[in-house]
């Protein structure tokens, strides 16, 4: 009865997102978005994406038939060569299977819902601390175990590597390790390839399964290859893994909801007739959850990923954005720097992606939201796309500003 629902809280970040739009100041900032905006605030169709749409309204072959439950195999097939690379020995062994699934949400979904029935040990799902807010409540409730590795080093404000590695090496044998492909959410901290090496060691060395979630693909460098470098090199040490990979940010195409998931697995002779059994399991669960994926976005980001031309277009889309971002953060901190502002802030810089996490206290970010109309979560997070040339030096003095109080 309804009697028997309690109301479920808020999502935090929704409802920053209404408090923003509630604010009537002029000047006020949204740096909670996790969504790109050009440098008048505003949302950015990639001018690639503008042209493969006028294509696709004007192609009359299309329709709205359904799609298959693994999705446009054009757009699975050329997704999978993007994230594991077109040499990769997992496409050449034919032992990667791919789906179309509901953007990165949907991959990250059917992942756990696919380990949680499959695996045969019901292993635990280590997430990094902290992690996307979703992960908890996307992993519970396909009923999978959560446990936690450190991540994140307040001192440094940067990767808090010894406590990763321990973590990761503590956990029970086979465990699955949650890992932010590239721009991890929300810190901006990644590993640096050296790492990442060491990493694989231990998780080699404790035979747990790595499943990537990779939401930032040529978003956060600018460079494709570069952000999928950790998913490759895995791949090239012969791991069994998986990944929920999104074109929501690097097409920005959010609300089309496009995305895979792949399954690589483990090298051997059995190899491929594994991957389709595999596929043909993960077929089913899809059937039931959504039956197929949408069509839409797919065709757009498939038109882009088949076309050399249209690839070139894309890849440069992608350095306007990451470029962009790169420059608020250098001019953030330069503006900070400039005026003194206690602390040091060198991590804007080293960060990288759509998020910074500032270092702020819950009690400063309080204060610029109701004195400076300044809006982000209050882990202290910010969303570099919320940062302009109009709004960098109101932040700056508003940032130095609540420091100092
Ligand atoms: N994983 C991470 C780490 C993310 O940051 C995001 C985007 N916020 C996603 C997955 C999935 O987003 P979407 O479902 O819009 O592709």
């Amino acid at each position: 009865t309804a009697q028997a629902v309690a109301a479920a809280p808020e999502d935090p970040l929704f409802g920053l997102m209404k408090a923003y739009r509630e604010d009537p100041a002029e000047n006020k900032v949204d740096l909670g978005i996790g969504a790109y905006r050009d440098d008048n605030a505003k949302p950015w169709i990639l001018p690639v994406v503008k042209k493969a749409d006028n294509a696709i309204h004007n192609d009359p072959t299309l329709n709205h038939e359904y799609l298959s439950i693994g999705g446009l195999p054009e757009f699975t097939a050329a997704a999978q060569k993007l994230i594991v690379g077109s040499d990769s020995p997992a496409i050449r062994e034919k032992r990667i299977c791919s789906l179309q699934t509901i953007s990165g949400t949907g991959a990250v979904h059917l992942g756990g819902l696919f380990l949680s029935k499959f695996h045969p040990n019901k292993p635990s799902l280590y997430l990094s601390s902290p992690t996307w807010a979703n992960h908890h409540q996307i992993f519970t409730n396909v009923g999978l175990t959560l446990g936690n590795y450190p991540y994140f080093s307040k001192e440094t404000k940067g990767l808090d590597f010894d406590g990763m590695l321990q973590a990761i090496q503590g956990a029970p044998a086979g465990s699955v390790i949650l890992l932010h492909a590239c721009a991890h959410n929300p810190t901006g901290v990644d590993p640096t390839q050296e790492q990442w090496k060491q990493i694989a060691t231990v998780m080699r060395q404790k035979n747990h399964f790595p499943f990537f979630d990779c939401a930032y693909q040529g978003f956060a460098s600018g460079d494709l290859a570069r952000d999928a470098w950790a998913i490759q090199y895995f791949v090239e040490q012969r791991f069994e893994l998986c990944v929920a990979q999104s074109f929501a940010k690097n097409f920005g195409l959010y609300g089309e909801r496009t995305g895979a998931f792949h399954f690589v697995s483990a090298p051997g002779a059995d190899a491929s007739n594994a991957s389709a059994h595999i596929a043909s399991q993960l077929a089913i669960l899809q059937r039931s959850e959504i039956s197929n994926p949408p069509a839409y976005g797919a065709r757009i980001a498939s038109r882009v990923l088949n076309d050399p031309a249209l690839f070139k277009e894309w890849e440069a889309d992608l350095r306007t954005m990451s470029g962009r971002i790169q420059e608020m953060r250098k001019g953030l901190r330069l503006r900070l720097e400039k005026r003194g502002t206690p602390g040091s802030w060198a991590h804007i810089t080293d960060q990288i992606g759509m998020f910074s996490f500032t270092g702020l206290s819950e009690g400063q970010v309080k204060v610029l939201r109701d004195k400076w109309h300044v809006y982000m979560t209050k882990n202290g997070r910010i969303s570099m796309a919320g940062l302009n040339s109009h709004n960098l030096d109101y932040f700056a003095e508003a940032v130095d500003s609540v420091v100092r109080e």
